[in-house]
């Protein structure tokens, strides 16, 4: 007895064709036109697109960032993933300063235990010392097998050309692929506090911090090395064209470099978010900044013409206005403490947001809600508007970010032996993104009041419904850890 999808059109990276799935346990065991329906359950496909659910490889659950945590973890965070026809996802681990990457590996082991969907890791390496180093290769058995470098955050994050370098080189013998944050971090050390000094502190002054031609230096940079070394590249979150040239530069050469960009930087810009007026500004920054519209054309070209091979959208949500709440006081005689804690003794008490950089614009939290718009909002400025056809965005969306992190045909294929993690897809129908109806864990919506045209009214883990229309099923544990192997393809 098992799950039968009839009538639908099955949609792949590379087809779109009117076929019969069925799912037995967790596995798609059969593809076929006019399947008997036997004992089957028959879930009605009629008018329907199946697709591979949405994967996405760039998301900040839980992470500690500039004084406060960001909102959506392993609960809240999948079920808004799930909503939106994500169920796999690959979060960041982040070494802590001191620590080892095992040490990380277990934090976020932790975090992990109420997953509702599958999840993955990357490992952030903050701390390169020479233990570290030679720890590296370790992280393969553990089934992470990318490694995320910044050239950014001077004096937290960021590391030397020499190390990215070395690093690069030993990921190579071992197969792993090297994911960079691509900004020339020294220049934006010295930019910020100079547009500080002279009092240009609002939202839209840390665009000004981070300009494109930094973002394109870096990619270059990494590029580079990454020709040099043989070492597969991932530029993560490429918003703008001196980058997308860099990248474009290193693939014609035949270097193994690769990179994504995020759902929002195809939507906001400058001018019309990161400027609105009375610290608005501040629900649209993240880093890299959106940028202009030129560079959205340049970015959606990118995702057609095969320069970038993925969507993703380093979901990473802070209040807009944080900080408040019955136990605010107590809290704040706590500094530094756990919001976590103050949350469940009251769930009311919002930890803080992005109200801190107010009055200074290097304060404001890092990062944006996006988890669960990704999918609608692609399918709307991409497929609808005709920009890319519905197997370019599922294979920007589903099916690369399984291949090259290592994950395919487990995840994100609709074929016999793949997870039945299946996406009912109606085209047809209509949704208006909101906060007012998200699932997300903050109070605002980047795409506030856009109606989108598209969306999922179905979802499948691993065979098992948890999005019925407004419904959820998901449950806390059912989650799945995803040991990546190493020597993916490079696309
Ligand atoms: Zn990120």
């Amino acid at each position: 007895m098992g799950v039968l999808f009839k009538n639908g059109t099955v949609v792949t990276a590379s087809d779109m064709t009117q076929a019969d799935v069925l799912v037995e346990g967790e596995i798609i065991t059969l593809i076929g036109q006019n399947i008997a329906p036997g004992g089957h359950e028959v879930v009605d496909c009629t008018g329907k697109y199946l697709l591979p659910v949405g994967i996405d490889v760039h998301t900040h659950l839980d992470l500690a960032f500039g004084g406060t945590y960001s909102n959506d973890d392993f609960n809240t965070g999948h079920r808004a993933a799930g909503f939106g026809g994500t169920t796999t996802h690959i979060d960041f681990v982040i070494q802590p300063k001191g620590g080892s990457l095992h040490d990380g590996l277990n934090v976020w082991r932790e975090k992990a235990k109420p997953a509702q969907i599958d999840y993955a890791f990357h490992m952030a390496v903050t701390d390169l010392r020479p233990d570290v180093m030679d720890e590296i290769p370790s992280m393969v058995a553990e089934g992470v097998t990318s490694l995320k470098l910044f050239m950014a955050y001077k004096n937290v994050f960021q590391i030397d050309d020499a190390t990215l370098f070395k690093t690069m080189q030993i990921a190579a013998q071992h197969g792993m692929i090297v994911m960079v944050h691509a900004e020339n971090g020294d220049v934006e050390a010295s930019l910020t506090p100079a547009l500080l000094a002279a009092g240009k502190t609002d939202p839209k002054y840390h665009a000004a911090s981070r300009p494109p031609e930094i973002e394109g230096e870096a990619t270059n940079r990494a590029v580079v090395m990454s020709g040099l070394t043989g070492c597969a590249l991932y530029v993560v979150h490429m918003t703008c064209e001196s980058a997308v040239d860099a990248l474009r530069r290193g693939r014609t050469l035949g270097y193994p470099v690769m990179g994504e960009t995020c759902v929002q930087y195809f939507f906001l810009t400058v001018d019309d978010h990161l400027a609105q007026p009375d610290f608005h500004g501040a629900k649209f920054v993240c880093s890299p900044p959106i940028r202009s519209t030129h560079d959205q054309g340049i970015l959606w070209q990118a995702v057609k013409d095969g320069t970038l091979q993925v969507v993703s959208t380093d979901h990473c949500d802070f209040w807009f206005e944080g900080g408040v709440g019955p136990v605010k006081e107590w809290a704040e005689a706590h500094n530094g403490g756990d919001w976590h804690t103050f949350e469940a003794q009251d769930p009311t008490y919002r930890r803080p947001g992005k109200e801190l950089g107010k009055g200074n614009f290097a304060k404001i939290p890092n990062g944006l809600p996006a988890i669960e718009d990704r999918m609608m909002a692609v399918w709307h400025g991409g497929v609808n508007s005709g920009k890319l056809s519905p197997q370019r965005f599922v294979e920007l969306n589903c099916t690369n970010p399984a291949k090259i992190f290592g994950m395919y045909p487990k995840k994100g294929a609709i074929a016999v032996g793949s997870d039945a993690d299946i996406l009912v897809w109606d085209p047809n129908k209509t949704h208006t993104l909101s906060a007012k109806t998200h699932h997300m864990h903050t109070d605002y919506n980047l795409f506030e009041g856009m109606e989108v045209k598209g969306v999922p009214v179905q979802v499948y883990l691993r065979g098992s419904k948890i999005v019925d229309g407004d419904q959820w099923h998901g449950k806390n544990g059912n989650g799945q850890f995803v040991a990546r192997k190493p020597n993916a393809p490079v696309l």
